[in-house]
């Protein structure tokens, strides 16, 4: 049996992806999204700093963005995308289900994969006092005592920012690792470092209220950013041949969202921070609106 032929297919179903399905889909071209929205970085987020929608919750806010795609005529596929392949100018689409797709274009908007501490409490906790995002969350906790944990630049620059909110903030770090103006900036800053430590276990039942260091200290926080850098596109984009960007990262995309691969588009954090919905759905939009004019001349041009 012959793969299913679409002119757009979107890898990711985050507010990029979805946002770039809704755009495509208005252009009366065919298109497929691919992806969990509960996978989504959105998703258990609450979202005070997006300017467009009523709600503040990651998974009602894709929940209708996600019927728009549909109203406007996207199909979905709530899968995996495990393997990318280009055939005769064509994009080769095969998923955790096993089902093989092709499409003129592409969109990927796979988000990011942000790096965890996998111990006690984390998973459990992400969004009620866990974060991987200062300026998402950093000012709801204003007043609060909280903890960030890594050694380079990200964290030090996201606990000296947690000073501007917070009333105490510790930073909890194997090694410190950054340039010595900013180990100088943070040792003149009322951030309480505590080097050579790692944390064991993050506490708390339906809120964070502390963590536990490997040398048995407890600190009561209520707030635990984890700053360990994130996984970029990196595997992903390799087999493709896709390019990455300066920091080896992301994929490296221009102001039309094209990547160096003619038909393929990328959008959302997967091209890099601020990893924002805002800039998200932005790129999405571009994104989708480019992939489905590039199918419509490749059509054409194919006769
Ligand atoms: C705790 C937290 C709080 C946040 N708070 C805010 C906030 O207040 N304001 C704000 O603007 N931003 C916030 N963010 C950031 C925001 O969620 C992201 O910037 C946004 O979701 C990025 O959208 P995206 O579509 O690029 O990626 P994502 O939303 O992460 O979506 C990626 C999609 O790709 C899919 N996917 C991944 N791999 C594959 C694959 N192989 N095949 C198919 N699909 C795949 C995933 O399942 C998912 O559907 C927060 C993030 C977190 C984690």
């Amino acid at each position: 049996m012959s793969a299913q032929l679409y002119d757009v297919i979107i890898l990711g179903a985050g507010p990029a992806g979805l946002q770039a399905a809704i755009h495509a889909a208005r252009r009366k071209v065919s298109v497929l999204v691919i992806g969990q929205s509960s996978k989504s970085s959105a998703y258990n987020a609450h979202i005070e700093n997006f300017c467009c929608t009523a709600t503040q919750s990651g998974a009602e806010m894709l929940e209708i963005a996600l019927s728009k795609a549909q109203e406007a005529g996207a199909d979905s596929l709530e899968k995996d995308v495990m393997a990318l392949d280009i055939d005769n100018g064509q994009y080769i689409v095969e998923t955790a289900g096993g089902e093989v797709l092709k499409a003129h274009a592409l969109v990927l908007a796979m988000g990011i994969s942000r790096n965890k501490l996998n111990i006690e409490g984390e998973k459990a906790l992400v969004g009620k006092g866990v974060s991987y995002c200062v300026d998402c969350d950093g000012p709801l906790f204003k007043g609060e005592a909280v903890a960030v944990v890594g050694c380079g630049s990200a964290a030090v620059g996201a606990a000296l920012t947690m000073i501007f909110y917070a009333s105490e903030v510790h930073l909890v770090c194997e090694a410190l690792d950054v340039e010595a103006f900013l180990a100088e900036k943070l040792r003149q800053s009322d951030v309480l470092l505590h080097e050579g430590r790692k944390v064991v276990r993050i506490q708390g039942s339906d809120a964070v209220s502390g963590l536990v260091l490997d040398n048995g200290d407890e600190l009561a926080v209520t707030g635990v950013f984890i700053e360990l850098g994130a996984k970029g596109a990196v595997d992903f984009a390799g087999k493709l041949g896709i390019l990455l960007d300066d920091t080896m990262k992301y994929i490296s995309a221009n102001k039309k969202q094209e990547t160096n691969l003619p038909g393929v588009y990328a959008a959302g954090d997967i091209c890099g921070p601020p990893w924002q919905v805002a800039k998200s759905v932005g790129e999405g939009c571009t994104a989708g609106i480019e992939a489905a004019a590039y199918a419509v001349k490749r059509k054409s041009e194919k006769g």
